[in-house]
Formats: C-alpha cells, structure tokens, sequence
C-alpha cells in the first residue's frame, strides 16, 4: 500500500473541505470493506484517507417527523440494518437484504454509505431501496442536495458524487405496500450476487387483484442498477395473473444487460432475472 495522509474531521464542512482540497485524491473510508481491499490490490492509490466515522449527521436510523420517511444514515451497518425493528417492521424486504449479505464479522464494518458509493453493479442494497423509492441525501461545499437513488449511479464504480461530495443519508418514503429482494448467488452468504432482483409496489386493489406504483429493479445485470420499467408496465397493465406475471418476468429479461463473467453468462444471468422475478412478484402476489 502506497503511503497516505490521514484525516479524520469531526464536521461535515471540515471533511468538505478537505476531500474538495485533494480535489479527487482524497477517499473516504467508512467500513473499509471495499476501500482497503482495493487499496491492498493497488487497484486505488489515493494521496488522502478521510475517516468519516466521527460525523455525527451520518449516524441513525430514524423516523422522520411530518413525513414520516425513514432516513438511514450513511454509517449505518448492514447488521444494523438487520436487526432494526424498525425497519423489521416497516421494511422487511431491506432487512432481509442486508442478512443475504457477507458475513457477520463484514456486516458489523460495512456501511449502507459505503455500499452505495463504490457503486457496484451488484451492490445488494441498491435494487431494494431503489424499489423502496429511496432518495440519496447529498453534502458538499455547496450545501445539501437530494437526488433519487435510481439516478445517484452513473456506472460501474461512478456515482453523480462530485469533488468534495459526501452521502449523508438515505431517505426511504413511508412504506405502504410490500416488498421483496431476492438474491442469487452460488454459495448464498459471503458471496455477491450474480442476480439480484428488489420488487416493491405501493398500492393493491384486491378487487381487481391490480397493483399501482410498481418497480422492479435488478442488480448485477447491468452497469448500474436497473428498473424494468416495461416489465413494471406490464404489471400494472391489468390483474396480475400467473400468465401477466410470466409475460412480465420475460421482458424484464429482455430489458437486463448483462455481460458474461466468472459468476455467469448473459444467458444464465438473463434467465435467473425471468426466474426471480417470476418468483418476486409470486411472493408478493400470495402475501396478499
Ligand atoms: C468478504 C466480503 C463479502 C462481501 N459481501 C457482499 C455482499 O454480499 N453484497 C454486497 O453488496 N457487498 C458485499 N461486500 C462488499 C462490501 O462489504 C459492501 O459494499 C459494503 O457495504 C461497503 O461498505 P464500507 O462501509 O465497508 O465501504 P468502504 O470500503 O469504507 O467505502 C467504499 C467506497 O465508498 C466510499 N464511501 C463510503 N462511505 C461514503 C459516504 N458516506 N459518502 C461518500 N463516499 C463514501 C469510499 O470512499 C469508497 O470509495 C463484501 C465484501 C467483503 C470483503
């Protein structure tokens, strides 16, 4: 590891301010899960380490008043996320996502910030709260700035955070309909996944057995997390019987981009996305 300077602000100016002087050489660090391993790899060798652990506005999961959001601050752990009843009761799917995660000695460092920002394709978190309708509130000189987390990725490892730019906390709107994130990958934990699959809807007519305001995002399957957004029309197109559902689950196949590598080909990788989404919105259509 190439040396670094080291700091460790205790404000959010402060670390503004010091991320904006390196301009782009400086990281964060929160967990380090993913940092340091590419920092040993000689694949990032930044000039500056910023320890964000000690800024207070990152920490929390609470219920926001008004609104009634939930917001989840950036240094948030995934074991956390686990075992809040809070978002035992209200969002499930989530807690069940960050439990498909790693391992617990990785759950207890790695941070909801952290998983966003390196922007993995494959990040398990962001097809879920994509689906939840999730908003990433963002810090820089500039003052705060909220953007909606299906657009925060840019790419593989890209994010819309610019120079001196920090995520504070993601705010999920009050859940008022169901949700789920299936996750596959060879050995289930301590593995990423090779299809990740967040189905959330917000409203269901049990007359017309019809559900509105649905979103069905994939992960691992494209540069950046994916709405299906046709198969999501199809969805809402009518009542959601098995054939709606199979015709559903074969565009959003059709709508996945995937590549071929050591965890699988776009052919497999394309079929698991019409298996898990079949199965997502099964689950959601029988917990009805
Ligand atoms: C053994 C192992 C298993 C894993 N399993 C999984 C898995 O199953 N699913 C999965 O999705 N991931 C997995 N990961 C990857 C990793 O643990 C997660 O992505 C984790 O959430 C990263 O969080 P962190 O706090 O450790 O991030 P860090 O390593 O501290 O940071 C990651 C990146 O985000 C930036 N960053 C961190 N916080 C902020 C912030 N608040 N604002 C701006 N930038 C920030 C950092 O500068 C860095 O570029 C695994 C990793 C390991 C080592």
């Amino acid at each position: 590891m190439k040396p670094f300077d080291y700091f460790s602000p205790k404000t959010l100016a402060e670390a503004s301010e010091v991320l904006s002087r390196y301009n782009g050489d400086a990281k964060m660090i929160a967990g380090g899960t993913d940092l340091l391993l590419k920092m040993k790899a000689g694949r990032l060798a930044p000039k500056a380490i910023v320890n964000i652990k000690r800024l207070a506005e990152l920490r929390g999961i609470t219920q926001l008043p008004i609104t009634n959001n939930l917001s989840i601050g950036a240094l948030t752990t995934l074991e956390e996320i686990k075992r809040s009843p809070l978002i035992h009761q209200h969002y499930s799917a989530l807690a069940s996502a960050a439990a498909t995660m790693a391992s617990v000695q990785i759950r207890n460092l790695a941070t909801v910030g952290g998983n966003m920002c390196n922007a993995a394709p494959s990040a398990d978190l962001a097809p879920i709260l994509i689906a939840l309708n999730a908003v990433a509130v963002i810090n820089g000189v500039k003052g705060e700035r909220r953007v909606a987390l299906e657009e925060f990725f840019t790419g593989p490892g890209k994010s819309v955070l610019g120079v001196g730019e920090l995520l504070v906390s993601v705010e999920v709107p009050k859940q008022e309909g169901k949700s789920i994130y299936i996750k596959h990958s060879p050995r289930e934990h301590m593995d990423i996944a090779v299809v990740g699959v967040g189905v959330a809807y917000r409203g269901f007519n049990p007359l017309a057995q019809q559900a509105a305001d649905v979103r069905i995002v994939l992960g691992a399957v494209a540069p950046t997390p994916l709405r299906a957004k046709k198969a999501e029309e199809e969805v809402m197109s009518g009542s959601l019987t098995k054939e709606r559902i199979e015709r559903a689950a074969k565009i959003a196949a059709e709508e996945s981009k995937p590549i071929d590598d050591v965890r699988g080909s776009v052919w497999y990788r394309r079929k698991m996305v019409e298996v898990l989404v079949r199965r997502g919105l099964l689950g959601l259509v029988n917990s009805n």
